[in-house]
């Protein structure tokens, strides 16, 4: 395969080359100044591909899947009423008890295939595990991950999104199920994923946090948790916990190489400055290998609701704010879609670029050196973050393995009573991507995932 006529990332706008990869071992053969002929012609855009580091691939569309003229289930009658957390906890139960294998394949390939067009091959996909859905969901994540293998890597998070304490909510049972699961998948699935705040009082967020620990030691697993998911002063921070637990499993020694991430972590928002260095400091002291994803298009449409008496003027905005963490206390930080189509986040597409974007306007991030770091949060900061370091590709060299996204610039806007038609405005750096970016149809992914 040779492509042509191709800006390439770390290069001048000026300089343009050619690839040339060779189909059987999807390595790049040779790089070199472009023989294009046309050198009025738009150049395409090389630039790296993407990653989700949270995305629940069991509940994508819930809302929007009209499976006319299929026996697949419905899930229409349970779209919100009140848009509240509360109602989409409940109505997110009722469509598990629906949920079927091929429903679940269906919306699942949905979800990654849609990635793919956007540019994501690699993604951390969330598989839940209760007394509901049992397996099911696992089994399905097992089955997607190898069809679309070539495309995109899926690591799968066995998820309990439902207590594992609780004794009123099924929390034994529940917890048995994922350590059975975890037996019984063993090297399918990567990560343990746990949602301590669903669990009720402090003491059982605390119970969670370390059973969730502990075990993923155990497994040899990467851990993953929905934590600290409010705006409430007066709910104690659990992520103080986080670290105590992975100290107190000597995680680094004993779980080398595995990495831990807390998502959505609204109520750090609230905490005052010095507390947040405090928390960096800890994190660092210990070495311990923590991230933190912001999840911005549900935290924006959960969090921060007016209260009562308040008529809707003020609403906090709630999410973490990524590149402070990055910037200002040296942590590790990205971004991710999470839910799409489901009530948790009714709102927004699977395109990390459209994540990024808006992180612009609520991070109030304009500048360029912004938007290359937004750029990095849906891509190399969000495949560290996750454990798949080996997947990011930091040079284009020759002999090296071939994955990469080409962003077009040849589209001509044709408007009916204009001849000739207009040529669309060029996209050639990172900022034109992340401010306002490409259309679908001008991207494709070149090459195949390979994990070592
Ligand atoms: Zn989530």
């Amino acid at each position: 395969m040779l492509l042509t006529n191709l800006i390439l990332p770390g290069c001048g706008a000026e300089d343009k080359f050619d690839i040339q990869i060779s189909d059987a071992t999807n390595k790049i053969t040779t790089i070199q100044p472009t023989s294009h002929a046309h050198l009025t012609d738009p150049p395409s855009r090389v630039i790296p591909t993407l990653c989700h580091p949270h995305v629940h691939l069991d509940k994508p569309f819930l809302l929007t899947s009209h499976n006319t003229g299929t026996d697949l289930p419905n899930y229409i009658d349970l779209a919100p009423q009140d848009g509240s957390f509360s109602e989409a906890l409940a109505n997110t139960s009722k469509a598990k008890e629906r949920y079927t294998h091929a429903d679940l394949i269906r919306r699942g390939s949905q979800l990654i295939a849609e990635s793919i067009q956007a540019g994501v091959t690699s993604m951390r996909a969330f598989v839940e595990i209760d007394h509901v859905t049992r397996f099911k969901c696992v089994e399905a994540g097992i089955e997607l991950k190898r069809k679309f293998a070539e495309q995109c890597y899926v690591q799968l998070c066995a998820f309990a999104q439902d207590p594992v304490f609780n004794a009123e909510k099924h929390g034994e049972e529940n917890r048995q199920l994922v350590e059975e699961a975890l037996e019984k998948f063993k090297g399918e699935v990567e990560v343990l994923g746990s949602t301590p705040y669903v669990e009720g009082s402090e003491e059982l967020q605390k119970k969670n946090v370390e059973w969730a620990t502990r075990t993923a030691v155990e497994h040899q697993l990467h851990l993953d948790f929905h934590l600290d998911y409010t705006l409430d002063r007066k709910s104690e921070p659990i992520v103080w916990h986080v670290v105590q637990a992975l100290k107190g499993q000597k995680w680094t020694q004993k779980a080398k190489g595995k990495k831990v991430v807390v998502g959505h972590c609204t109520r750090l928002t609230l905490f005052t400055t010095d507390e947040m260095t405090t928390l960096a400091k800890q994190i660092k002291d210990a070495e311990l290998p923590i991230s933190f994803v912001g999840l911005p298009t549900s935290d924006l449409f959960m969090m921060g609701r007016p209260s009562e008496d308040d008529w809707g003027g003020s609403r906090p905005k709630g999410t973490l704010p990524v590149l402070e963490l990055i910037n200002r206390f040296k942590l590790n930080a990205c971004i991710g879609i999470n839910n799409v189509g489901n009530a948790f986040t009714p709102w927004g597409s699977v395109d990390p670029l459209r994540l990024a974007s808006l992180c612009v306007g609520v991070y109030q991030a304009g500048t360029p050196r912004d938007a290359e770091l937004l750029f990095e949060c849906i891509s190399a900061l969000a495949q560290s973050a996750i454990g798949l370091d080996d997947l990011v590709v930091r040079s284009l060299k020759d002999g090296a393995d071939a994955l990469f996204l080409v962003i077009s610039n040849d589209k001509m806007i044709n408007i009916i009573g204009q001849n000739p038609c207009i040529p669309a405005r060029q996209r050639v750096s990172v900022a034109d991507m992340v401010w306002d970016p490409p259309e679908l149809q001008q991207r494709r992914v070149i090459g195949k995932v390979r994990k070592s």
